[in-house]
């Protein structure tokens, strides 16, 4: 509440009398507000937005005012968070996140992440005028000479000391981690893990995980960890690690991984959950998926890629094939492959672990934008609720991101980032895709054309 100056507060008890256009911005009438907190759909709410927040939520009768935004029949939420992004080409792809109404993202590194590029895509996701999210991100990768992601993602851009840190020694790290500090970072980006696929490069050492720990803390500076399996997650457990930003990989059992699940439990973990890594690695086996999505008019050829090449088609078979069980006769699905991970994300969710949307976007098949609805599919194809779903969306995700007092939800003295849409996505989680409207920093945002 004390957010607002006093003269703001005069003005906005003085304008009862006058007409609502003339003391605010934007207001969103009658609308079904879903606010991200996860509680029940609010029908009847009226929204006023001034200067890039909102003012006040209220319900009075605003049916004959014309200055109003009619929300009649229509579904209100806050502004999508995708927590897992790489951009190379970032004028490409933010446009296209926010015309799918993600509002706000996450980069944690990436071979182009120097700080120059770090400062350029954060000042675009300051201003309204190109449509791009606003953008937040870790510090550079810090890994190991020969390791991952710099041998098993090879590209020249990966540069020592610019994209890229390469620990040598545990004293290296004290430094390493002071010369990151003095950029805007959420945290520093560490990557323990061996690879995505064999042959295996060695993990870093847990001597070297816990002395990045112990350096972000004197700092007053957090981990955001890459792991991939259970050894690696562990690793991550053990150091104090509490945002952790794949879920893939990752096969708890909560029966006999106890003393590892309380450990979750009790160090407060958010957890991305980049879903999208599965169902990326055997889209070549369903072209449907893309001729019967708007993604070819979003999207140039060379973007989507080859997805009929028959090396791709070989990899997406065996990698199905990884899933296959004794007693079944037919390949795994889609859902066979998320399900069960779905039911531990609902598992780890409902016991109070923060649990985040994010895609990995910027690897193949995993579109910027139309990807984040594609994760929140997997989640309900699951068996995840669609309001938790938002809430990891939203709520969960400004959480993770130490925002929530500005974002991640639609309450009185947050910024104005909001999605209105037709449908209702409590029904049904595809209802996200039916975007009407789309506001952030309390500016209606430019959608991609769809000619
Ligand atoms: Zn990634």
């Amino acid at each position: 509440m004390s957010k607002f100056p006093l003269w703001l507060s005069i003005l906005i008890l003085l304008s009862c009398q006058q007409n609502l256009k003339e003391t605010f911005d934007i207001i969103i009438a009658n609308v079904n507000l879903i606010d991200g907190n996860g509680g029940a759909i609010q029908t009847g709410r009226n929204i006023y937005i001034y200067e890039g927040r909102i003012i006040k939520i209220d319900s009075i009768d605003l049916s004959e005012d014309p200055s109003v935004i009619d929300g009649t029949g229509k579904y209100l939420i806050p502004g999508l968070f995708d927590c897992h992004v790489h951009t190379s080409d970032y004028e490409y792809d933010l446009p296209r996140l926010m015309h799918y109404g993600v509002t706000s993202i996450f980069v944690p590194g990436g071979s182009t992440c120097s700080n120059q590029y770090f400062k350029q895509i954060r000042e675009l996701g300051a201003q309204d005028s190109l449509p791009a999210p606003r953008v937040f991100h870790t510090s550079q990768h810090f890994t190991m000479e020969g390791r991952h992601p710099v041998r098993t993602y090879k590209s020249s851009n990966w540069v020592e000391g610019e994209t890229v840190f390469y620990l040598r020694d545990t004293l290296q790290i004290e430094s390493l981690v002071q010369q990151v500090v003095q950029f805007p970072i959420q945290g520093i980006k560490l990557t323990i893990e061996e690879g995505p696929m064999p042959p295996p490069v060695p993990r870093m050492p847990q001597t070297f995980v816990d002395k990045v720990v112990a350096e972000a803390r004197k700092n007053k500076t957090r981990v955001f960890v890459h792991v991939s399996d259970n050894t690696e997650l562990r690793m991550a457990i053990k150091a104090g690690i509490n945002n952790i930003i794949h879920y893939t990989g990752v096969d708890l059992d909560f029966e006999v991984d106890r003393t590892l699940i309380d450990s979750i439990y009790q160090l407060n973990v958010s957890w991305v959950t980049t879903l999208m890594i599965d169902k990326s690695f055997i889209y070549p086996l369903h072209p449907e998926w893309i001729e019967q999505s708007d993604i070819r008019t979003i999207y140039s050829a060379s973007k989507i890629g080859d997805y009929k090449n028959p090396y791709d088609i070989v990899r997406a078979k065996a990698y199905l094939n990884f899933f296959k069980t004794e007693e079944s006769s037919t390949p795994p699905t889609l859902k066979d492959i998320v399900t069960f991970q779905v039911e531990d994300i609902k598992t780890l969710y409902d016991n109070g672990v923060n649990m985040v949307l994010g895609t990995d976007t910027g690897n193949k098949y995993i579109f910027h934008g139309h990807s984040l609805h594609e994760e929140m599919q997997l989640l309900e194809l699951g068996g995840m609720p669609p309001a938790d779903i938002i809430k990891m969306g939203t709520h969960n995700a400004a959480k993770m991101l130490n925002i929530l007092d500005d974002l991640g939800t639609i309450e009185s003295g947050k910024m104005a980032d909001m999605i209105l849409l037709d449908r209702n996505p409590l029904d049904a989680i595809e209802n996200t895709m039916s975007i009407h409207l789309i506001i952030k920093n309390g500016v209606i945002q430019q959608r991609m054309s769809l000619n």
